[in-house]
């Protein structure tokens, strides 16, 4: 019997606003523990929650991104349940009618597009955190209580953990050309609950799913469909049948565990939540927050493939990040070939970034300076590699190029007398390699053209001194 995987996952995504979804408190990873809370968030009775405007904004972005449809009246639900990072016992989200329906996100595997269908994006909050202290007790931080989320739901149109993996890494990496999260993984921004089935292959109904939550990273994603696939197979294969469950992922174990059986809506006991207004979207607004949308990586690489002439590989690279996307466009603006802009940003430049450590936005050369220092290669100021050995200087002061070449003593040689002498030289010194090119051995240029240069302290114009070389030569 073939087996096919069927994966469907809610992602939730910390929104990067100053304040919470209905409070003023301050929306801050890192604070100490505590301090960003009030009676709002901390559901004190008699308190009264008023929706961020800028929450909803946000999630009205990553709706128009991904083609949904926005709903011009939403409603915002109590749901219900009983845990200690839940100080009001029922978290604010959307039951019924979310905020954004349908669309789907777009993804390339193997040089392929497909579509993944999503079924919504709701708002909603987040709860506190549970801090497990390691002696047998648990702390609570309620820091992160109300700190506004968007749940983007899949249709279940994902078919491999890889496909999983894709697919996160582009949703991740759209919200954050977005603005609508920061998207650091390391601080919990993109957390997200998988849910696995296996059918039978070309069967029109989908199996019983497992829903895993407590999944952190998209490798640990990956991973716990990986282990939840091999799980399934072998109850089915076994004879035995999958039970709907939620598990909890272990990502240090690599295995899941059975938390209980699959809750169902009526366990959360959903109901309209009467302390605040339905959400209500006027075209106007959706108008200009469509304006607001800037052009997203996909029509980014598209661009720099078909207008730039750049390869899709170098291209993906460069649109991985928005900040060095960005930087890369102003070094274009400032003059630089793209091809050339490109080999410099994913060359060099990056080289000194990993070294030092530095993020794509925090790049001490600015794009000017890379503009101007790829021009005085053209210009025949300075030779290729020299411009390598002064951009490590402008990374580390800051200083523009054409100072540091002259104090760095970098500059290119081009004067045809300083030239002919050093060549006339080297053939004097290297009689033995004269006498093999002469004699037809024209590997022999290349290394008189290495003495050359190194007589130059690498400064010779290589071109012009290779072409005084070759006319010394021919007149031995
Ligand atoms: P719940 O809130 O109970 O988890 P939802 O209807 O919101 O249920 O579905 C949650 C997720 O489960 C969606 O991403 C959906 O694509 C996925 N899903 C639904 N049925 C299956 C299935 N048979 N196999 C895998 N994923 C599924
Ligand atoms: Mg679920
Ligand atoms: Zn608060």
């Amino acid at each position: 019997m073939e087996l096919e995987h069927v994966i469907g996952l809610e992602v939730h995504v910390e929104l990067l606003t100053k304040t919470k979804a209905y409070c003023s408190c301050k929306n801050e990873f890192g604070a100490l523990p505590n301090t960003n809370c009030c009676p709002v968030c901390m559901g004190f009775p008699g308190t009264l929650p008023a929706l961020n405007r800028e929450a909803v904004s946000h999630a009205i972005r990553a709706g128009l991104a991904f083609g949904c449809k926005i709903n011009r009246i939403s409603r915002q639900d109590r749901k219900n349940y009983f845990y200690p990072d839940l100080p009001k016992g029922y978290q604010i989200t959307q039951y019924d009618i979310p905020l954004c329906s349908g669309g789907a996100v777009e993804i390339q595997t193997d040089g392929q597009t497909r579509r993944i269908g999503l079924s919504r994006i709701h708002i909603e909050e987040d709860a506190g955190k549970l801090i497990h202290d390691g002696a047998g007790g648990t702390l609570l931080d309620f820091n992160r209580s109300g700190v506004p989320l968007i749940e983007i739901v899949t249709e279940p149109d994902l078919r491999s953990a890889e496909e999983a993996g894709i697919f996160l890494e582009t949703l991740r990496q759209i919200l954050i050309y977005l603005g609508v999260t920061d998207g650091k993984m390391q601080e919990g921004s993109i957390r997200c609950d998988v849910n696995v089935s296996v059918r039978e292959q070309g069967s029109r109904d989908y199996g019983v799913r497992c829903e895993m939550k407590n999944v952190n990273t998209f490798r640990g994603a990956q991973r716990a469909i990986e282990y939840e696939i091999k799980r399934q197979e072998a109850l089915i294969r076994s004879g035995g049948e999958v039970e709907p469950e939620t598990r909890r992922w272990d990502d240090e174990a690599g295995r899941s565990f059975v938390m209980r059986t699959k809750e169902n809506a009526a366990d959360y006991r959903y109901f309209p939540e009467a302390n605040v207004m339905p959400i209500v979207v006027e075209d106007k607004w959706i108008e200009e927050i469509r304006a607001q949308i800037s052009e997203l990586p996909r029509e980014k690489k598209q661009r720099y493939t078909s207008d730039w002439g750049l390869c899709e590989y170098e291209a993906g690279l460069l649109v991985s990040s928005k900040p060095f996307a960005e930087y890369f466009e102003q070094t274009v603006s400032m003059g630089a070939e793209p091809k050339e802009a490109s080999e410099w940003c994913l060359g060099a430049l990056s080289k000194l970034l990993n070294a030092h450590k530095l993020p794509y936005d925090a790049i001490p050369v600015p794009p000017a300076n890379l503009a101007k220092l790829i021009a005085l290669i053209h210009q025949g100021v300075i030779s290729e590699s020299a411009a390598k050995k002064v951009l490590g200087q402008m990374f580390e002061s800051g200083e523009e190029p054409e100072g540091l070449i002259v104090r760095m003593g970098l500059g290119q040689i081009n004067e045809e007398k300083v030239l002919s002498q050093w060549v006339s030289e080297v053939i004097g010194e290297n009689s033995k390699a004269v006498l093999d090119y002469r004699s037809g051995k024209k590997s022999a240029m290349g290394y008189l053209m290495g003495q050359v240069m190194k007589k130059s302290g690498g400064r010779a114009n290589p071109s012009k001194a290779s072409q005084i070389l070759r006319e010394a030569l021919a007149q031995v």
